[in-house]
């Protein structure tokens, strides 16, 4: 049998091609005509796979607040979450489009996503999860529909999953004075 560049057949007569990434020899069944493959360029599954991986890393690194890339991670996390915990689910990602603004509607935080922190003494260096849009239940036990959610910071949304909001204010206003008696200004 001549070795060359064009396709081999191996005695069975199944064709072989070689991976133009690692030179792992696909063997490709009958009905697969790889010499019609585009560029001749042939690419076995494990590299397909490595490929497909770091496009999904870049393209999840790359997505910018409200893009669509982070608008399908953020409605992808959420109907996990949903399914884990038996809960109502209808959220499209129009909705999501609709729902959300540059900045956290309670705190005022410049939504940012991806970005290291810096400002905060906790968990500094990791990625900056405070400033994160996330989805927040109005009813915390009603499901994710459009009139039942509203797009806050995370840091909002982990306080106020914390407690009712009777119980959210007396804390706050609870250390808005021990903070004032004893003289604390940043606290
Ligand atoms: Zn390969």
């Amino acid at each position: 049998m001549k070795h060359t560049e064009e396709t081999q057949v191996n005695p069975r007569g199944c064709k072989v091609k070689r991976c133009t990434t690692c030179l792992v020899d696909i063997v490709y069944p009958d009905n697969i005509n790889p010499s019609n493959f585009r560029n001749h360029t042939y690419i076995c599954r494990t590299c397909d796979l490595k490929k497909e991986y770091q496009k999904e890393k870049k393209r999840r690194k790359n997505k910018k607040v409200g893009d669509k890339q982070h608008l399908t991670d953020m409605l992808d996390g959420c109907r996990a979450r949903s399914r884990k915990n038996n809960i109502l689910f209808s959220l499209k990602i129009k909705d999501l489009r609709e729902l959300i603004t540059d900045t956290c509607p309670i705190l005022g935080i410049k939504y940012e996503i991806n970005k290291k922190n810096k400002q905060w003494g906790k968990g500094k260096g990791k990625n900056n999860w405070q400033t994160s849009p996330s989805i927040d239940r109005i009813v915390p036990n009603k499901g994710y529909t459009k009139e039942n959610v509203i797009i806050v910071s995370l840091m909002a949304n982990s306080i106020k999953n914390q407690a009712t909001p009777k119980q959210i204010l007396k804390v706050g206003e609870f250390y808005e004075e021990l903070y004032k008696e004893k003289g604390i200004v940043n606290g």
